[in-house]
């Protein structure tokens, strides 16, 4: 088969799959990509991702160099629902509601996954539409596991282009997207950047409460209420507290902010229920999981982004946003955390948050 024709059909069965997006790139090395990620790193913006290493910078910007077999780089996108700023419907009244970020609460028929899960099936079955068709293509798949410059790949494949909140904006989803690479070693036709830009446009960046995106397309990751939540580990910083609002997981606001995600974007998530027996859901009841116990805790998030922050990560999270709710109705939970969750960061928070709501 003609590599034209592979590269149609496999774009094509990308769609099939449910990516909003597919496009090709070559191996060749992401060096202004890591340029940028090194100058993150000697800046300290990336501070408390122990994991983000420079090695791991430099393996991840030259994929061609670590799999010498490999000639392409397919960079895919996968679209996922932004969730309506305010609940517009369900749970008892009274209740307390925080956020969680949209893409936690992917969804696969079924119910709430794990994104990376899920694109890892959906990655593989199109590399499984490959192998049919091109005999013994090998194939190493980066499902955001920080292995490969997701966003750079995504930009030279013609996928979109890096926003000024430094996601990336496909024309399919808006930047609702998530991303993934999959390295092969057929040669397949590469494509062009996205021309595409911002323009005169800075919506996003005074969206940021806490000021996290420092310039057009950089973010200080140790001011970004996503790390924070998610990544974070130990009590957040005291000065930022009051500015993380109510997000318990994640936030969208910059993303929400962007006026080409409002006429890109897929439709709204419906899910509104402050509280569901299974998964994330859009605004949480906080209180709710604030006091979730361990077993609690797997038995509705397991297999899902959620599970990431651990119990404890999460009711510190759900402390803080109560405490920024501003609701008095919350202030026996958070007595209650305070006297008696057997994580001292979470006693902490607890405090904390009874200070905001009593004044004291
Ligand atoms: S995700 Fe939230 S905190 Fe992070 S840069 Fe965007 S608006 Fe700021
Ligand atoms: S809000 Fe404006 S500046 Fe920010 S990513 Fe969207 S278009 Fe670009």
């Amino acid at each position: 088969m003609d590599m034209v024709d592979v590269k149609a059909g496999l774009a094509d069965e990308a769609r099939r799959l449910g990516f909003a997006a597919c496009g090709v790139t070559s191996v060749r090395p992401f060096t202004e990509a890591r340029t940028r990620a090194l100058a993150a790193i000697d800046a300290g913006r990336m501070d408390g991702m122990a994991w983000y290493t420079r090695d791991r910078v430099e393996a991840s910007a030259d994929i061609g160099g670590r799999y010498p077999w490999a000639r392409s780089i397919i960079a895919l996108a996968w679209p996922y629902r932004p969730a309506r700023p305010e609940p517009s419907s369900g749970g008892p009244a009274g209740t307390v509601r925080g956020r969680f970020s949209a893409y936690a609460c992917t969804e696969d028929g079924g119910g709430a996954v794990d994104y990376h899960d899920l694109l890892a099936q959906r990655c593989d079955a199109l590399v499984a539409w490959l192998r049919e068709r091109v005999d013994g293509v090998r194939a190493k798949r980066f499902v955001d596991h920080g292995w490969a410059l997701d966003r750079a790949i995504a930009e030279r494949a013609g996928v979109g282009f890096a926003g000024k909140h430094a996601s990336v904006i496909t024309v399919a989803a808006g930047s609702y997207v998530l991303l993934a690479s999959v390295a092969v070693s057929v040669a397949l036709p590469v494509d062009a950047p996205s021309r595409r830009g911002c323009g005169h446009c800075t919506a996003c960046i005074p969206s940021c409460p806490t000021g996290a995106i420092v310039a057009p397309g950089v973010i200080d990751a140790r001011r970004c209420i996503s790390y924070l939540t998610i990544e974070h580990r130990g009590p957040i910083p005291g000065e930022l507290r009051r500015l993380m609002g109510t997000w318990a997981f994640g936030c969208d606001l910059c993303q929400e902010a962007c006026p080409i995600n409002e006429r890109l974007a897929p439709d709204p998530l419906d899910v509104d229920t402050a509280s569901t027996a299974r998964g994330p859901v859009p605004h949480p009841d906080l209180v709710e999981c604030l006091e979730l116990s361990d077993a609690e805790f797997t038995a509705r998030f397991e297999g899902t982004a959620v599970s990431r922050t651990g119990r404890a990560g999460l009711a510190r999270n759900c402390a803080i946003a109560l405490g920024n709710a501003g609701d008095g109705s919350a202030l026996p939970a958070l007595q209650r955390a305070a006297a008696s969750d057997p994580d001292a960061v979470v006693r902490e928070a607890a405090r904390w948050g009874i200070a905001q709501l009593t004044g004291r």
